[in-house]
């Protein structure tokens, strides 16, 4: 199983799970023509693109939506709130289903659930696939038991290292925005994120790829340091007990697991 964190930025969100024959999109936020050209990159198939799971209505989640199931019928996920939004905005240019409980996508099973974010009704996602498990969970105010507990055990999980605390501090942000980004209901710092990553590894999670990082708040190199140093604390070893990479902003590259 292989993960393609294609698109991962504030600016627009998109991975692909799967292989080379079967397909699941996490998120649309970029348009169809840069979709296109990830694929081709990655030497993926648009037409073995199975679903499209939605995490929340944010454009920079949904960019690409509406002109990617124009092109193909392929079905939208997203839970019943985020669906009616989708709709009204005139984004779903296929079929629509609802995302609730557990569900199945042909050998694929499906586990959304609910996290802290300024959306309608925003969730993350496991899937289980051939004997692998992984997880996508960016734009989460704060790290919840639910996620935790969601994700426990799953092979690679993406998830954000959104802001270096001090930069967002000291940045240039009017101060509302600030406030949003670090209120628990809008995205992850570095520290945070360190913490959800060591709860995953210490769950049995060996890869953690770090997404959706603020091209105004982060750095790379705060995004890597600042996580490492967290999970270096509660004893963890690069290696040894977990592998740490970065999602490419765009064109990004697969972990396989
Ligand atoms: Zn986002
Ligand atoms: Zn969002």
């Amino acid at each position: 199983m292989k993960l393609y964190p294609l698109f991962s930025s504030s600016k627009g969100n998109c991975t692909y799970i799967g292989n080379s024959s079967f397909g699941l999109l996490v998120d649309c936020g970029v348009s169809y023509r840069k979709l296109q050209g990830a694929l081709l990159d990655n030497s993926l198939d648009i037409g073995k693109i199975r679903a499209v799971l939605i995490t929340h209505e944010h454009t920079d989640h949904t960019k690409g939506l509406r002109m990617l199931t124009r092109h193909h019928a392929i079905p939208v996920y997203a839970t019943p709130r985020t669906l009616d939004v989708l709709y009204d905005r005139g984004d779903i240019g296929s079929s629509a289903v609802p995302a609730e409980g557990t569900f199945s996508i042909g050998e694929a099973l499906i586990n959304p659930f609910p996290v802290p974010h300024d959306a309608v009704s925003p969730c993350g996602y496991r899937i289980d696939f051939e004997e692998c498990a992984c997880g996508v969970c960016t734009d989460t105010g704060k790290v919840t038991d639910r996620m935790v507990e969601s994700l426990r055990g799953v092979n690679a999980a993406l998830i954000e290292a959104n802001y270096d605390s001090q930069m967002l501090k000291n940045g240039f942000y009017p101060k509302e925005i600030k406030d949003r980004l670090s209120s628990g209901m809008g995205h992850l710092s570095n520290r945070q994120c360190g913490e959800f990553a060591a709860q995953l590894i210490k769950s049995g999670t060996s890869q953690i790829v770090l997404g959706h990082m603020s091209e105004n708040n982060n750095t790379p190199e705060y995004a890597m340091a600042g996580v490492t140093a967290v999970l270096t604390r509660e004893g963890l070893e690069s290696g040894r007990d977990y592998m740490l990479s970065l999602a490419s902003q765009m064109y990004g590259k697969y972990i396989s697991f």
